[in-house]
């Protein structure tokens, strides 16, 4: 901080607080404002849209403490942490009014309805990174109360961390300044630091004894889980650290997540086929999530965001979705039913956490019984109706609702739904209340009477009595008047045109009224503290009903999307074969007009047909394709009904993407070298059911380096995995030279899109059929881009000069750098071979490869 040593007494008090807490911004309470000084202002002016000011040359700046809320808000969602400095009622000895920090308020550890999106988890996660491949993390939801510790390999953390967008992310102390910043960058997220020995197991443990008694990891599946037991570990410290009150509940939903049981979708895949965020803003248009997501509840739209990046692998589980969201699908007026009566429904997890923290109002106390009764409604009135059996998962779902009657009834005799500040306890639910209740209003009876009284014995028909909150009770008589008033009147107050007095009586009236109005305010704060308490015995059903609703509200919510947009119920089956007819894009058939989209079937399996090459001009649609299966695979595996007219799916483990050109210059890398570090990932960790799409690799560098990047990378994956079951590759590119693989890769096949050329203008079919494109038609598309006449027509000049002489060339000798394309294959297999380790046979073979090409060149 470039500023003036402080002198003031308050300026010291402000900088020894600010020590306690150097990476927090202060919010400083001065009167009826919080300020900031110092780096905090200078951060903070710009992001609140508040002036930037000095005092004592230490740049200041402030936001009213009634308006306070939407102010944090907007410095959380950049990732920034707030402790709030409140005055406390001592005074120092230099008579200053001490003050301290009353809140630590962090992006991933707030709970209030004010500071959470309602249909998205709001995560923290604290990460130990191991020693070698293997790291655990814990990523808690405060706000709905969801914790699970799990350990992955190191090098998939990131792609962790894209599925749980953590709002906050806690690493040991060791990596400040190191991978941190990067994390920082890539997640746009806070970061906190925890002590490298609070990274504990036997912290974790000694902490989950003391909550809940338990002394062993065994109940939460986390034995020998060492990594993730540390990541937990460097949880609680933090949560202690920021004084959050409800550790306890917490720690009894914990448990420890197995990696295995869904399909792996890594950060890249999750980016580029725009399943939780759109690639070019960041937001949620134009997603996948953002397309499906109908759902009514705020939990439903969280579970479904969960299912859509954890996609089944298990073929039972899927069929069973499938069954209970065909259940949905066929009828419309159950469906209707139940969406309507899902609208009655609150966020139950939200508001458990809040009755933990003290904190859920009346109003919430009330709608979470309405919430409850409704569910039992959804259970008995609207889903068991129907008299036919019930598919599993809605069965499963309906048989753990229970009516929690015991709690239905203690929110509706004890809350009244209606009033607006105090009075929010019903009357007969407490008789001390009632008492004090009835209290209150004779007295303001009597006042009433009082002041008709007085009316009379001082004959002023103007008399009034008042009350404020400085003064309490008075009579006010006009100035007009004031040789009317009485004796034992005693002056209180004046006023421009009128005196306020007292007189005996209305004191001790008043005395009265403040003492019950005092008490009544008390009590209705402990009886509603209270019954948070009674509702929170029944936490765990709470939480199973609210589980329960947010499955079958997921579940009808698949259905009515996939009725909505004319979806269909896939089949997922162990059979290696992928087999789709009239697939569509769900996001881009949406943003067209209707019936425009142009259905396209997919074939792929491990025999024949493992690896697609996609060619065709640009705008053609191939991205689209590409995208669309994988999409649909993630879709079906997720239980959702997908768009196309039938379809096949033998299930699916991983799936990869590698698509188009981006660099991480923050990170240090070139746009060729994340291409080449995403095609790394992929080839290294593929597995026989992987499913991969390649929308071009190899277009980063020159043409020789990229073809032949890309031919090894097919070489490679035609061999992969075993004869039953090899990863299944859709491949596009503008190489038309690796459409020639297809002659000799027997499971390589070549594909284009169709287009048709019509008075020199072309037409996009958007039709994927057999067989390889003859032309790129690039020029095409930078003219109806818009690239000026002059130049398109020069391209073309230069296209048809660049023809020419590559023909040529191809009839001359030629030196290695002129060599054509399957000149330069031939030359540099017979560089590379090593005759005294291959047989006569052998030598035979290659050459008789060889000749075959030069061959089909001549021909
Ligand atoms: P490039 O090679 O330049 O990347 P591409 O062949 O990958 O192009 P896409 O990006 O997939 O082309 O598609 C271009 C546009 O064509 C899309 O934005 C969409 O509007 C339209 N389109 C793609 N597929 C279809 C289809 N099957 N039916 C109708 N329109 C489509």
């Amino acid at each position: 901080m470039k500023t003036q040593k402080p002198t003031t007494p308050l300026m010291e008090q402000y900088n020894k607080i600010k020590a306690r807490y150097p990476d927090y911004i202060i919010f400083f309470r001065l009167g009826d404002f919080y300020e900031m000084f110092g780096d905090d202002a200078i951060i903070s002016a710009p992001l609140l849209g508040v002036v930037l000011t000095q005092r004592q040359n230490i740049p200041m700046c402030g936001v009213p403490h009634h308006s306070a809320i939407n102010y944090i808000k907007t410095l959380l969602s950049k990732g920034r942490k707030i402790a709030v400095c409140e005055q406390q009622e001592s005074k120092s000895e230099k008579n200053l009014i001490d003050r301290d920090v009353v809140r630590l308020i962090t992006p991933g550890t707030v709970w209030e309805e004010n500071f959470v999106e309602s249909g998205s988890n709001n995560f923290i996660v604290s990460i130990f990174v191991g020693d070698g491949e293997q790291s655990g993390f814990c990523a808690a939801d405060i706000s709905t109360g969801e914790i699970f510790i799990s350990e992955t390999e190191s090098e998939k953390i990131n792609s962790e961390l894209s599925k749980i967008k953590p709002k906050e992310i806690i690493l040991p102390e060791a990596f400040k300044n190191k991978d941190s910043k990067n994390i920082a960058v890539i997640f746009a997220t806070a970061i906190s630091y925890v002590p490298d020995w609070q990274f504990d197991e036997s912290i974790a443990l000694s902490e989950i004894k003391r909550f809940s008694g338990v002394n062993s990891w065994k109940p939460f599946g986390a034995d020998g889980k060492t990594f993730a037991q540390k990541s937990l570990g460097g949880m609680l410290s933090y949560l202690k650290h920021i004084q959050f009150p409800d550790v306890s509940a917490l720690l009894s939903r914990l448990r420890f997540k197995h990696q295995k049981k869904s399909v792996h979708l890594d950060s890249t895949a999750l980016r580029t086929l725009e399943i939780t965020s759109n690639i070019m803003t960041g937001g949620m248009e134009n997603t996948i999530v953002e397309m499906l997501d109908c759902c009514i509840t705020p939990a439903g739209s969280r579970l479904l965001k969960s299912w859509i990046l954890e996609p089944l692998t298990d073929i039972s589980e899927i069929s069973k979705r499938h069954r209970a969201v065909e259940y949905f699908f066929e009828d419309a007026i159950l469906r209707e039913n139940l969406r309507n009566a899902l609208k009655k429904i609150g966020d139950m997890e939200r508001i458990v956490t809040r009755l933990a923290t003290q904190s859920a109002s009346s109003r919430e106390i009330w709608h979470l019984g309405k919430s409850i009764k409704t569910s039992s409604e959804i259970k008995n009135e609207i889903i068991a109706e129907k008299a036919i059996t019930l598919p599993f998962v809605v069965e499963d779902a309906v048989n753990s609702i229970d009516g929690l009657q015991e709690v239905v009834e203690l929110i509706e005799n004890s809350i009244d739904p209606e009033s607006i500040g105090s009075g929010y306890i019903k009357t007969g639910y407490n008789s001390t209340l009632d008492e004090y209740r009835k209290i209150s209003e004779d007295s303001r009876g009597l006042i009433v009477e009082l002041e008709k009284k007085e009316k009379e014995r001082t004959k002023i028909n103007s008399l009034k009595i008042g009350y404020t909150s400085v003064f309490g009770y008075y009579i006010e008589i006009t100035k007009s008047n004031l040789h009317l008033v009485p004796q034992d009147y005693v002056r209180k107050q004046t006023l421009a045109n009128a005196e306020r007095f007292v007189v005996s009586g209305l004191s001790e009236m008043e005395k009265k009224i403040y003492y019950a109005s005092q008490k009544i305010e008390s009590l209705e704060k402990e009886l509603l503290s209270e019954i948070r308490t009674k509702i929170l015995n029944h936490r765990e059903k709470i939480l199973t009903i609210a589980h329960a609703i947010a499955t079958i509200d997921v579940i009808s919510n698949f259905a009515f999307v996939s009725k909505k947009n004319g979806w269909i119920k896939p089949e997922v089956n162990s059979d290696e074969a992928i087999d789709i007819k009239g697939s569509r894009h769900p996001v881009v058939e949406r943003k067209l007009n209707s019936g425009e989209f142009v259905p396209n079937d997919i074939n792929l399996d491990s025999s024949e047909n493992q690896i697609l090459i996609i060619t065709g001009p640009n705008m053609a649609g191939k991205s689209t394709y590409l995208r669309q299966v994988a999409i649909l695979v993630i879709l079906a595996q997720s239980g959702c009904f997908i768009p196309a007219s039938s379809a096949k799916i033998g299930v699916v483990d991983k799936i990869f993407t590698r698509i188009g050109s981006s660099d991480n210059l923050a990170g240090g890398e070139s746009t060729f070298m994340v291409e080449m570090t995403e095609a790394a990932n992929i080839l290294r960790n593929l597995s026989p059911r992987s499913l991969l799409i390649l929308d071009e690799i190899g277009r980063g560098t020159s043409t020789f380096d990229g073809i032949s990047i890309a031919q090894a990378t097919i070489e490679y994956l035609h061999e992969a995995g075993s004869e039953s079951h090899r990863p299944k590759v859709l491949f596009a590119t503008h190489y038309f030279e690796l459409t020639d693989l297809a002659q000799n890769l027997p499971r390589v096949k070549n594909f284009n899109v169709k287009v048709s050329e019509w008075k020199n203008e072309i037409v996009f079919l958007h039709k994927i059929l057999p067989g390889a494109a003859d032309k790129s038609y690039g020029i095409h598309v930078a003219k109806i881009a818009g690239i000026p006449d002059g130049i398109v027509s020069r391209s073309k000049q230069i296209l048809s000069e660049l023809r020419n002489q590559s023909n040529n060339l191809a009839k001359r000798e030629l030196p290695r750098e002129q060599m054509d394309f399957e000149d330069f294959i031939i030359f540099d297999k017979l560089k590379k071979m090593d005759i005294n380790k291959i047989t006569p046979l052998e030598a035979h073979k290659i050459l008789a490869d060889m000749m075959g090409k030069t061959k089909t060149e001549e021909r």
